[in-house]
């Protein structure tokens, strides 16, 4: 039989192995099997979850199986699974053991195979989990310079000998646009650089709150806790965003399992974790067990670095004088030295200007203006009013009904995220409220929008509209 037709294959095999089986076995454990493809006699499936291929793995199932797919394949057959574990991701397995002449080329003594955890399936072997990383943030493309050397030497510590090193977690935390997911990501990468069989993986606190969401909608926690038990590196950016008590507690538990067993944690955040807010006390005592490193606003002689080098990178020279008018200049993060340079190249290519004092100044003046369009309290409050078509003095009002209480409480939420107003201001500009009102407000909404999508898309068109590049 052809191998373009996997699909046919797989209706062979079904068909033999519902006549060696009672019918509920071939119900519930091979008619879901999903044929993915057949390239040079291995078989892929997709398999509903992890715990469904353990059992296909197990006596006598697997005899089953093996049997079958050497009488419709050929001997030389491999299988690989794709195990469904998160809405956007499967995980490969292979299973080695139906090759058999290849198993005696592994030499294994046979008394170690009485030492193995029983919980190890023998045969499979995990073969690849995406680290999600992007090759451009490595350590080669991050700038030194004093703002950020404690956390780049702890960072390129850890990537050396990841979970043996006494900076377990790693917490990096500095403003928006610091390089927290650049280092961060580059110490997956050197790892997987050293060491390309360890299981890195970065994750933004958001994906793995989505991921966690979708895990307890379709009964798969088991699954999602199973996942990320294998990391042997997890990085976690933005952990200021685990808001909701659930997602806090899910990771609380991740994080005990894999710091236990010697992997290596790094999470990211946009404060120290002293600072961070609504947190339970044991999620951030945990944090503090290891080393947190803060990534400073680089200095002037860190900015005319990194304008040298990423203009280099981009292919063009700034004179001396533009670098050192532009370092004193412009003063902000290093995404914003990024931004600069970009807009630089932009007018001069677009306008066929050679890059001058001159431009830098007038490019610099805009950017100075794009900044000052700060967000305020006024300007959220004005949103959310109009987006729930309620009126400003409604929301501020002392009415319990549904609909403000909860635009309300919204207003507050998005502040509190978007704008460095402090609790106390906040409550005073919302109609008199005290700082535990809301900071209540904030927890119900950051609550609501675990379990309730309406929440979630009014909250994320409100965000969208109000910081449109973020
Ligand atoms: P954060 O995650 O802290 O908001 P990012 O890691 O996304 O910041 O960094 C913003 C941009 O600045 C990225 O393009 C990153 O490559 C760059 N960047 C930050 N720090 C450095 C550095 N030390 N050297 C080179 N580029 C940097
Ligand atoms: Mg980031």
């Amino acid at each position: 039989m052809g191998e373009s037709n996997y699909i046919k294959v797989w209706e062979e095999c079904l068909r033999i192995i519902k006549n060696n089986v009672p019918e509920a076995v071939y119900s519930k454990w091979f008619k879901p099997i999903i044929p993915v493809s057949l390239k040079d006699f291995t078989l892929t499936i997709e398999v509903p979850s992890d715990a469904y291929m353990r059992k296909l793995e197990e006596e006598p199932l697997i005899d089953i199986l093996k049997k079958t797919l050497k009488r419709v394949i050929g001997e030389k057959v491999k299988l690989m699974y794709n195990v469904r574990v998160l809405s956007n991701s499967v995980l490969k397995y292979e299973h080695q053991t139906l090759e058999g002449p290849q198993n005696k080329d592994i030499n294994i003594p046979i008394d170690d195979k009485e030492k193995m955890n029983p919980f190890v399936i023998p045969g499979i072997q995990k073969l690849n989990i995406k680290p999600g990383l992007n090759p451009k943030y490595s350590f080669e493309n991050f700038i030194e310079g004093n703002c950020n050397r404690l956390a780049r030497s702890a960072g390129e510590t850890v990537a050396q000998a990841p979970g043996h090193n006494p900076f377990n977690p790693l917490f990096i935390h500095g403003g928006s646009g610091l390089g927290k997911t650049h280092l961060s990501q580059a110490i997956g990468l050197r790892v997987k650089e050293l060491n390309p069989d360890k299981i890195v993986l970065y994750v933004s606190a958001n994906v793995f709150k989505t991921q966690y969401q979708n895990a307890v909608v379709g009964n798969m926690i088991t699954d999602f806790l199973h996942f990320y038990q294998q990391i042997d590196v997890l990085i976690l950016d933005d952990v200021q965003e685990f808001t909701s008590k659930g997602t806090q507690n899910v990771f609380f538990h991740i994080f005990n399992v894999l710091h236990q067993e010697g992997k290596q944690l790094i999470l990211t955040s946009d404060c120290a974790p002293s600072s961070l807010q609504g947190f339970e006390p044991r999620l951030l005592q945990r944090f503090r067990w290891g080393l947190s490193a803060e990534l400073l606003q680089p200095d002037y002689s860190t900015r005319v670095k990194i304008f040298k080098a990423k203009s280099a990178n981009e292919g063009i020279e700034l004179p001396d004088d533009v670098v050192e008018y532009l370092a004193n200049k412009v003063t902000g993060s290093v995404r914003e030295l990024e931004g600069t340079i970009l807009t630089l190249m932009a007018h001069s290519t677009y306008n066929k200007e050679s890059i001058t004092i001159e431009l830098a100044k007038r490019v610099t003046k805009q950017i100075v203006n794009v900044e000052s369009c700060e967000l305020t309290l006024e300007k959220i409050k004005t949103a959310v009013c109009e987006y729930f078509k309620i009126t400003p003095d409604m929301i501020v009002s002392k009415t319990r009904k549904r609909e403000i209480v909860q635009a309300r409480q919204i207003t507050m939420y998005l502040v509190r995220n978007l704008t460095k107003t402090s609790l106390a201001s906040i409550g005073s500009q919302m109609g008199g409220k005290d700082h535990a009102t809301v900071l209540h407000a904030c927890s119900t909404v950051s609550d609501l929008m675990d379990t309730d999508r309406n929440i979630r898309g009014y909250v994320a068109d409100l965000e969208r509209q109000l910081k449109p590049n973020k």
